[in-house]
């Protein structure tokens, strides 16, 4: 990708994530022209992509990318931090890349978007002036009444990577075998759906080599998940699940009637149907919503997600300003890292086409999901996406893509580690350079 001119970038297919094709919308930058000043808000895969892409597509726009933190690392992959498989400098992802290409990359945290005056205002007292601003603040998490759990010291969320993550690991390496593992699962929708099951299934994968008489208990907050066929199919396959020495345990919100308290100060969870249990180590990944700086700026609905024109990924609240991501509402995407990069593409091929005052076509859109759920033992979805005006949804093209089958071969389960692995290290060099 790193040798793909403005021409073919404005030409690239569906497997890139960006087909300009009918046009739909025409309205110029207000500088016009191919100049005009772009501010991203948010260095993570939709943001960073977004600003790699601007510049493919018109290595002359002026991009800004405010991010507070200096590196970023990937959530994608973090799982096998907690497995021990894969240490945390190795989903780290430096900006250099991006900054080579002219991005000027700043280390600073967004307070406030004035959408009227085109400004952004930063926590360090810097304003910055736009045409137009790309909002890609990921996830913050909804105070869900477990007030006990605090600043998520002791018990961890772990679904931004990074200190988090090294945290639950450490939790994970203390915790004694024969110890209890709590995931509690959040309820829909939420960043990367099949996340908690594959974290359930990696540390699993751990105790099994490390501490076989410890256990892993997934204390959930809906009735299905995604994948649920293939994570079972493998829970039965590597950790005897279903049957009384399973290392795993998945309790649907039916089956516990809801969770009425989680205390950091006890480890303990409580259900209605089991009362008051205690762990040794509890990961509670919380209800969520758009990252905060998203309310903020007024870009949110009652829901706490941003609804925005699909194919431009331009804010339905305030013009000028586009939000893409975990943060948007890209029905029927997932929240996932490969959505927000081919997001990323779709809004970067957009603003390019506004800026110069040229037309937006219809985009397509494109998704894997990998999942690892133990050593040699991987799954995956994949599809491809076009916009359907008519239902305002991205929709997926029948016919295009697919699920692994339950009776994959060991060798195909096997190759789909190998194509995660592979599919890791491409989406990073395509999102941060
Ligand atoms: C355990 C786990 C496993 C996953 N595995 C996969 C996988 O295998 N495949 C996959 O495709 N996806 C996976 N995902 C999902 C993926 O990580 C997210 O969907 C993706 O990161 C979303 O990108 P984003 O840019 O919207 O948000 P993020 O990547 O979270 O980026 C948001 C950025 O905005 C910054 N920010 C927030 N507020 C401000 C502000 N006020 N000012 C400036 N900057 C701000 C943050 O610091 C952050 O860097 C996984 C997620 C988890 C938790």
């Amino acid at each position: 990708m790193s040798k793909m001119n403005r021409r073919n970038f404005l030409k690239a297919g569906a497997a890139t994530g960006a087909v300009l094709a009918a046009p739909s919308l025409a309205n110029a930058g207000s500088h016009g022209g191919k100049h005009g000043k772009i501010v991203i808000v948010g260095g993570g895969v939709a943001g960073a992509t977004t600003a790699r892409y601007l510049k493919i597509g018109n290595a002359e726009l002026d991009v800004t990318l405010i991010e507070p933190k200096a590196s970023y690392h990937t959530c994608f992959m973090s799982n096998e931090v907690l497995e021990g498989s894969r240490k945390l400098s190795q989903i780290e992802q430096s900006y250099d890349g991006l900054k080579s290409m002219g991005v000027k990359v700043v280390k600073d945290s967004v307070k406030s978007i004035d959408a009227k005056g085109k400004k952004v205002m930063t926590a360090g007292g810097s304003t910055f002036g736009y045409d137009r601003c790309v909002v890609a603040p990921g996830i913050d998490f909804k105070v869900d009444g477990f007030a006990d759990v605090g600043d998520f010291s002791m018990i961890t969320h772990a679904w931004k990577a990074g200190p988090q993550t090294a945290t639950l690991r450490k939790q994970l390496e203390a915790m004694p075998d024969g110890g209890t593992f709590c995931i509690v699962a959040p309820p829909n929708p939420f960043r990367c759906p099949p996340g908690p099951y594959e974290r359930a299934s990696l540390v699993a994968n751990y105790f099994m080599h490390h501490k076989p008489k410890s256990k892993v208990v997934i204390i959930d907050r809906k009735d299905k998940f995604s994948k649920m066929g293939l994570f079972t199919g493998a829970w039965k396959n590597l950790y005897g699940y279903g049957t009384d020495k399973s290392i795993i345990e998945w309790r649907s919100a039916a089956s516990t009637g809801g969770i009425d308290s989680i205390s950091a100060k006890d480890m303990t969870v409580e259900t209605l149907a089991n009362g008051k249990e205690k762990f040794d180590v509890i990961n509670y990944i919380p209800a969520q919503k758009a990252g905060n700086i998203a309310a903020t700026a007024g870009l949110t609905d009652a829901k706490g997600w941003c609804p925005v024109d699909k194919t431009t990924f331009e804010s339905k609240m305030h013009a000028g300003v586009h939000v893409l991501g975990d943060a948007s509402v890209a029905t029927k995407m997932p929240k996932s890292g490969y959505a927000a990069n081919s997001q990323g593409k779709v809004c970067a091929a957009a603003i390019v086409a506004l800026m110069a005052g040229k037309e937006v076509g219809t985009p397509s859109y494109v998704n894997t999901c990998y999942s690892i759920a133990g050593d040699d033992y991987g799954f995956s979805v994949a599809a491809v996406y076009k916009y359907n005006a008519e239902k305002d949804i991205i929709a997926g093209v029948k016919g295009a893509g697919g699920l692994t089958p339950g009776d994959a071969s060991a060798e195909m389960r096997r190759r789909e580690v190998e194509f995660a692995y592979s599919w890791y290290n491409n989406i990073c060099k395509d999102t941060w350079g």
